[in-house]
């Protein structure tokens, strides 16, 4: 047996997991490589009836990744130059990166400071600042940051008042739910993504599309296959190559048989860290009726310590990670577009004081005590010898 206090601490440990899964995944990748159904082979269309039982939606559609994933809904849409689509500024690149590379404008919102989600009234502002600037607002997309699901309460009947599609990125927020309706079967459609770090990854690039809506599914499965028509050299569209490959659906299969165990030891792991950590650091909260696959576990320092916790817990041998260390309104490639009315003083604070720790499904008690107590030293605080019981 290895001593606890030596192993070294990975921020997402992607090797426990090949470990539980064993050989179930390896003959799963060999099937294919036997079978030769590389592009679009029979476990593609058996992944894609599993995701859409998983989340309840009647349309799963996998594709090349999560970037694509949100691109294809956006072809599908017909989404143009003259175009505004709001999307927060608190989240990772992609989200506005599709809306900008067809043409179109993203228009940043705030977020809120205790679940790090679209601010519905800096979305209001958005949507008002988008007609100022003579822009066509025509849907939002929301996204489930860290694995929590957006305030879907405030913002779907936002949309549905300003007559605006509800796309939601739930790249880090596939398998939570809000108020008992699973990520995926919200809005008009869902995207995720299967990148190895997600709470559900597959071994390289992967995403998916659920919607309910018959005709932009029809859309999306042609676009993705160069937007195909009656068949392959049918070409009714401007599409993409945007497949899932067949191995990465077989990886997937075995991946989803756990995913729901998985999603509860994540949820156990947050609870104790908050149990251990709250009286030290901003814990991140769950919005009433929310559900979170904790695709991050990151809490709020005092602005002007975090990098100094980070290297000191660094230093303790504990990774961390800033997710985002800058808002896309202020990132190079995006702040010529514009932002709500009243700015976004939230993303720009957080982006200071955020702090992502190691959070993955077979995270121990022993690792994560050590994490705890690091945090604890590095912030001059002492040992709760009851937080933990
Ligand atoms: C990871 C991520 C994406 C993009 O997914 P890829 O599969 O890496 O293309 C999009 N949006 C958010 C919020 C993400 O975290």
């Amino acid at each position: 047996m290895q001593d606890a206090a030596a192993e070294p601490i990975a921020f997402i440990d992607l090797a426990a997991q090949r470990r539980r899964l064993g050989a179930a995944i390896d003959k799963a990748i060999l099937r294919v490589v036997d079978h030769g159904g590389y592009i679009m082979g029979p476990e593609v269309k058996r992944l894609e009836a599993g995701l859409g039982a998983f989340c309840g939606a009647r349309h799963a559609i996998t594709c090349s990744n999560g970037t694509d994933a949100l691109a294809l809904v956006l072809m599908a849409k017909g989404v143009r130059p003259g175009d505004a689509i709001l999307c927060p500024s608190f989240t990772f690149a992609a989200t506005a990166e599709v809306v900008a590379f067809l043409g179109a404008t993203p228009v940043f919102v705030d977020c809120l400071p205790d679940t790090f989600n679209m601010d519905p009234a800096s979305l209001a502002r958005g949507i008002a600042t988008g007609r100022r600037l003579g822009l066509n607002p025509v849907g939002v997309i929301a996204v489930d940051l860290f694995g929590q699901p957006a305030d879907y309460d405030a913002i779907e009947p936002l949309c549905a008042d300003h007559g605006l599609w509800l796309l939601c990125d739930a790249a880090q927020g596939f398998g939570a739910t809000h108020r008992g309706r699973a990520v995926g079967s919200i809005g008009m459609a869902t995207c995720t993504s299967f990148f190895p770090a997600k709470p559900l990854g597959c071994y390289g690039d992967g995403g998916a599309i659920f919607t309910d809506d018959d005709e932009l599914a029809a859309a999306i499965r042609s676009l993705r296959v160069h937007g195909q028509g009656a068949d392959k050299y049918d070409n009714v569209r401007v599409g993409m190559n945007g497949r899932l490959d067949t191995v990465q659906a077989a990886v997937l299969i075995e991946k989803l048989r756990i995913f729901p165990d998985e999603i509860a030891a994540r949820d156990r792991i947050a609870r104790r860290y908050a149990a251990c950590l709250a009286d030290v650091a901003l814990v991140p909260r769950l919005a009433p009726g929310c559900t979170s696959v904790w695709a991050q576990y990151t809490l709020r320092l005092p602005a002007g310590r975090r990098d100094a916790v980070a290297a000191t817990l660094k230093q303790a041998g504990v990774p961390t990670a800033v997710y985002y260390a800058r808002p896309l309104h202020l990132q190079t490639a995006y702040r010529h577009h514009p932002v709500a009315e009243g700015g976004l003083p939230v993303s720009e604070a957080l982006a200071a004081e955020v702090l992502s720790l190691p959070m993955h499904p077979y995270l121990s008690e022993a690792v994560q005590d050590r994490v705890v107590a690091a945090l604890r030293a590095a912030l001059g605080a002492g040992i709760r010898a009851d937080a933990a019981a």
